[in-house]
């Protein structure tokens, strides 16, 4: 069974940088800062979907 991914996508231009495995069990959206290399800096990252 293939590994379900989400897509965390930059809260400010809205590029999906990076993915994470999928969590079946959690509810809550994930947010998380990471490094946004078009915005040259550290956003908020949301998953997509
Ligand atoms: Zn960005």
């Amino acid at each position: 069974m293939a590994q379900k991914k989400v897509a965390l996508a930059c809260s400010v231009c809205g590029s999906r940088n990076y993915t994470v495995p999928a969590s079946p069990n959690r509810k809550v959206r994930l947010e998380v800062k990471k490094y946004c290399k078009y915005c040259g800096k550290h956003t908020l990252h949301r998953e997509t979907r």
